[in-house]
């Protein structure tokens, strides 16, 4: 792929074939964004369009220094990740050296940190003077989901490109290659604007979380409870379903207001939200989902899932 099949992210991609384009590449790039949104992609189709025999500013993705990119054997494009945990000094001398001679046949020899913000404190320190001025040739991407684990040392030195969250159509493009309609359907509320979440999620364990939603919306409260208390069994499970609680409240507000099923995020239950919708007051729900960000932030601070699913459970106005 190139640049020019990538979907969403225009403002990056923009500022990447400009710089190419114009000849202005800068030495250091960091590249910021919600994990699973595609930063590492873009980093590739950098390298790719850097390098390409046959076009300016994207890549042919046929001549032989694409084809290399594309199956990770190009010498000259680095790919560095954790080991474990963080990023290592030792990982970091050893590009170092690696990176002393001049590339081997690339014009631009490209070095990809995936995870920058996972550096170690002695790692960062000794890359700086590479990340200030890399040998000639060279340019740095850093990927990171949040420049609060890099030092200002590190964040000063780089040009900074800012990705967003991909707007719902823009993630069912991407994984339509991957996952039949009704997949994404389920998974939808639950990937937000990262179709690489999709790709980690077990779409059954969803299913199932999701047919015990509509149970655990009974009238009775006591029904409530007792769901409550299965849900707290499996920790995934319990948590999950309060991401899906939310996105179902968001869901039945949505249709109230517009009407327009295309909004949906849980396009699989669009029949039950109609039903809701028609029933509840938006005043409720509104109540419903302050209350159970509410909850979710209890789960973060005392760790108590049981309690933080009856409570969120119980509470409900909107069932
Ligand atoms: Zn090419």
């Amino acid at each position: 792929m190139a640049f020019g099949d990538v979907v969403g992210h225009q403002r990056p991609v923009q500022i990447l074939r400009r710089a190419i384009e114009g000849g202005r590449i800068h030495h250091a790039y960091l590249f910021t964004g919600e994990e699973g949104i595609g930063k590492r992609m873009v980093a590739l189709n950098m390298a790719k369009a850097l390098n390409c025999v046959n076009q300016q500013g994207d890549a042919c993705d046929e001549c032989l220094s694409c084809q290399r990119i594309d199956k990770g054997v190009h010498p000259d494009i680095i790919l560095i990740n954790p080991t474990g945990e963080s990023i290592k000094i030792g990982q970091i001398r050893e590009l170092q050296q690696a990176i002393a001679f001049k590339p081997y046949e690339a014009r631009w020899r490209v070095i990809i940190m995936d995870g920058a913000e996972r550096m170690t404190r002695e790692a960062a320190n000794a890359f700086l003077k590479t990340l200030e001025e890399p040998p000639g040739g060279t340019t740095i991407i850093l990927v990171a989901t949040a420049v609060e684990g890099l030092p200002a040392t590190v964040i000063s030195r780089c040009q900074r490109i800012r990705f967003n969250p991909l707007n719902p159509e823009e993630v069912r493009k991407i994984l339509s290659d991957r996952l039949a309609a009704e997949e994404i359907d389920i998974l939808a509320s639950l990937i937000g604007g990262s179709p690489g979440r999709a790709v980690q999620m077990d779409c059954e364990e969803v299913a199932k979380t999701k047919a015990v939603l509509l149970s655990a919306l009974s009238p009775s409260l006591v029904k409530r409870l007792h769901s409550a208390q299965d849900l707290a069994r499996y920790e995934g499970r319990g948590r999950m379903f309060l991401e899906i609680l939310g996105g179902w409240i968001r869901d039945i507000i949505v249709y109230q207001e517009t009407q327009d099923e295309e909004l949906l995020l849980n396009r699989d239950l669009t029949n039950e939200i109609k039903k809701v919708a028609l029933q509840q007051r938006t005043d409720g729900l509104l109540g419903d989902f302050w209350h159970l960000l509410h909850v979710q932030q209890g789960i973060e601070a005392h760790g108590n899932l049981q309690l933080s699913l009856e409570s969120a459970l119980l509470a409900m106005k909107g069932s």
